[in-house]
C-alpha cells in the first residue's frame, strides 16, 4: 500500500453513508488471481484471498437497488448503478474459487485469457482443458486478454494484427463460441488499437482508466475499477459507489475517455 492509499484508507474508513452518494452508471470491477500470486505483482496488489473474495460477493445482497450486469448486450443506464464482474489473465484459481461461486450467486461475469499462456501451460494459468471446463459455466463469459500479454499501444501494425485476430481465432476454435470481448493487458490502448480491435470483430473492449461508464461510453474502452489484495466488503462498497474514482488522477488515460 502506498501513502496514497493509506491517507484515502484513513479519509474514508469511517465513512458508512456512501450509499447515498453513490454515481450511478455501470461500475466495472477488476480482480486478476483469487488465491494465488498474480502475473508480474511485485507490490501483491493483485490476489485477493478465496475467502475475502466470498464476503465481497455475499456483501452484494445488501444493496437491493444494484443489479450485476453482464457486458454482454451492453446497455448502460445513467439513473441506476450497475456492477459488472471482470477477471484478468486466466488464472486457475478463477475455475476453481470464481466459476462455482458465481453460479451459486447467479451473477454473470468476465474473465480474459492469455492465448499463449493456455497453449504453453503457463504455471498458475489455465489449460486448454481447464478453459473448456470452465466454458461450460453457465454465468461465464471468456474473452480475450491478447495472444502474449504485451502493451498492445506498443506494437507494430503486424504485431497488433496477430495479438487481436490470433487470441481470438484460438478461442473460438477451442470453445467453439462467438468472442467479441477483449480485456487491453496493463490498459495500454489507443484509438490505432480500438480501431484494429473493432476490425477483429471485438465490440466490447475494457481499459484500466478508473472511472464508472456513462450511457455516452464508447463500449470498446470500458472504465473499470481495480480491486486489490487488501480491500474488504467495505474498501469494495466504497469502490462500487465511486468513492476512489479519484484514482483517475493519478493515472493516464491513454485512450480519450468520457467522464
Ligand atoms: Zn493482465
Amino acid at each position: 500500500m502506498n501513502w496514497k492509499h493509506k491517507l484515502a484508507y484513513g479519509l474514508f474508513s469511517q465513512a458508512t453513508d456512501f450509499y447515498k452518494h453513490k454515481r450511478n452508471g455501470l461500475r466495472i470491477l477488476a480482480y486478476h488471481s483469487v488465491g494465488t500470486p498474480a502475473y508480474h505483482d511485485e507490490m501483491d496488489l493483485y490476489n485477493v484471498c478465496p475467502l475475502m473474495f466470498e464476503e465481497h460477493i455475499a456483501s452484494l445482497k445488501k444493496y437491493q437497488n444494484i443489479n450485476v450486469s453482464s457486458l454482454n448486450n451492453l446497455e448502460i443506464g445513467d439513473d441506476n448503478l450497475a456492477i459488472a464482474f471482470t477477471f484478468d489473465d486466466g488464472y486457475v484459481d478463477n475455475l476453481k474459487y470464481v466459476a462455482p461461486l458465481m453460479e451459486e450467486y447467479q451473477y454473470p461475469w468476465h474473465i480474459y485469457v492469455v492465448t499463449d499462456f493456455i497453449k504453453n501451460k503457463k504455471k498458475g494459468f489455465m489449460n486448454s482443458a481447464d478453459l473448456q471446463e470452465l466454458s461450460e459455466y453457465k454465468y461465464v463469459t471468456i474473452g480475450s486478454h491478447g495472444k502474449s500479454h504485451v502493451h498492445l499501444s506498443e506494437c507494430n501494425n503486424e504485431q497488433l494484427i496477430k495479438e487481436l485476430h490470433d487470441s481470438k481465432k484460438y478461442l473460438e476454435d477451442l470453445l467453439s463460441k462467438n468472442i467479441n470481448s477483449i480485456s487491453y493487458p496493463y490498459g495500454s490502448v489507443s484509438k490505432r488499437v480500438v480501431d484494429e480491435a473493432r476490425n477483429a470483430g471485438y465490440d466490447i473492449g475494457c481499459s484500466s482508466y478508473i472511472n464508472i461508464n456513462r450511457s455516452n461510453k464508447d463500449a470498446m474502452s470500458l472504465c473499470r475499477t481495480p480491486i486489490f489484495s487488501y480491500d474488504n466488503s467495505k474498501m469494495v462498497a466504497q469502490k462500487m459507489f465511486g468513492m476512489w474514482d479519484w484514482m483517475k488522477y493519478f493515472m493516464i488515460d491513454s485512450y480519450k475517455t468520457i467522464d
